[in-house]
């Protein structure tokens, strides 16, 4: 017998999940059982896991659980998008998305408590960053988001809050069990994560993993770059986009979705259109321009649609595939750059300070 804190299966991708069954003096087809109970049947009572010996599902008991994120709120948004407000054990809550289209069901996820990136027009940095959540709290919003529509999702976006190559060992693993075929099955060009730029993070999950890059690029040189996505400062445009071609370089298949949110008189010129031709030169590409979702406090604007839709002409003349992301879920502040979630927990601690920003090793 062991004492401590359960373990909670939720954290366990497939090999984690064998070796802990092994450790329990099981098999390691236990462990593989267990994850399809959990995630392909969603069952989380270890008396309903019938395969398993009373004496293992005993010892479950004992040192295991099955812990989820609260949903505390469902909103229904009037074109299909559902948004989930989760609560997490130490009562901050996160957000995630789900976007119904046609035959694709898309789940947002989020990957932090907050942000600790600073981007100038994202509701989520206004908040400030907390901590990073861990696998169960990642992979319980696809459990979720099955369980609350009755199917599995056919994509899954690391587009909710936080930066995911900031929680880089939670994220893999998380990405594993979404591909999983004992989990949600889904194909590697049907897992995407979306990073603000963490470059030497870009060329490690290149080695360990194997999921569609979508890059914040937002704009085309440096200097705009540094003032609208800080990491900017760090990682800079010439260090961005080799690691983001070397991502994409082994498969044919693959392009670097670029999202580039249009922000009206800042980045959406004609001449700023020819730059970002000139930069993508060589890259595999597409671009997803995505309109300003704007949220009280900020004083960007949106482009005028006309502006939007002469840019991308400017882009697709290039032969860069660009399309117009549709806003969803506006109306119940489900759109990007809209979460918020609650960053502080119960004892009210916020973490907004340049001190959890370096915690977080991110602006040295
Ligand atoms: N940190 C990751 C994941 C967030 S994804 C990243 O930066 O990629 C959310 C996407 O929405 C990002 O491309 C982000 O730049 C964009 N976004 C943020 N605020 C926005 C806003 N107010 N309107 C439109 N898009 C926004």
């Amino acid at each position: 017998m062991t004492t401590g804190k359960p373990v909670n299966l939720l954290d366990l991708n497939r090999k984690a999940m064998e070796d802990y069954f092994v450790s329990l003096g099981a098999k390691p087809f236990h462990g593989r059982n267990v994850l399809k109970w959990i995630h392909k049947h969603g069952v989380t009572d270890f008396d309903q896991m019938t395969d398993l010996s009373k004496k293992l599902r005993a010892s479950l008991h004992m040192e295991a659980e099955v812990r989820l994120p609260k949903i505390v709120l469902e909103q229904p948004s009037l074109d299909g998008t559902v948004k989930w407000v989760m609560e997490l054990a130490n009562g901050q809550r996160i957000e995630t998305v789900y976007l119904p289209d046609g035959n694709r069901n898309t789940v947002c996820v989020s990957s932090q408590v907050g942000c600790a990136l600073n981007c100038s027009f994202c509701a989520t940095a206004r908040q400030g960053f907390n901590r990073n959540l861990t696998v169960g709290e990642i992979i319980g919003q696809v459990w979720h988001a099955t369980r609350r529509m009755g199917k599995a999702p056919t994509n899954v976006v690391m587009m909710g809050m936080g930066e995911p190559l900031a929680n880089f060992e939670p994220v893999v693993d998380a990405m594993d069990l979404m591909q999983d075929d004992l989990a949600y099955l889904l194909s590697k060009y049907r897992v995407t994560i979306s990073t603000s730029g963490i470059v030497p993070n870009l060329y490690r999950l290149r080695k360990v993993s194997d999921v569609s890059l979508a890059v914040s690029l937002h704009a085309p040189d440096n200097e705009l770059r540094n003032e609208l996505v800080p990491i900017n400062r760090k990682y800079p445009l010439e260090e961005l986009i080799p690691a983001c071609r070397e991502f994409v370089r082994d498969d044919k298949r693959r392009k670097v979705t670029w999202e580039y949110v249009m922000l009206d008189g800042v980045n959406d010129s004609i001449a700023q259109a020819r730059a970002l031709i000139r930069l993508l030169e060589g890259t595999p590409s597409k671009i997803n321009l995505i309109p300003f979702n704007p949220f009280p406090g900020t004083d960007y604007r949106t482009s005028p649609p006309e502006r939007i839709e002469a840019f991308r002409q400017k882009l697709m003349r290039a032969g860069i595939m660009a399309m117009l992301r549709k806003t969803r879920g506006d109306d119940i502040d489900a759109a990007c750059g809209q979460l918020v979630g609650k960053v502080q927990d119960r004892s009210g601690r916020t973490a907004v300070s340049r001190h959890q920003r370096q915690q977080q090793g991110l602006f040295s």
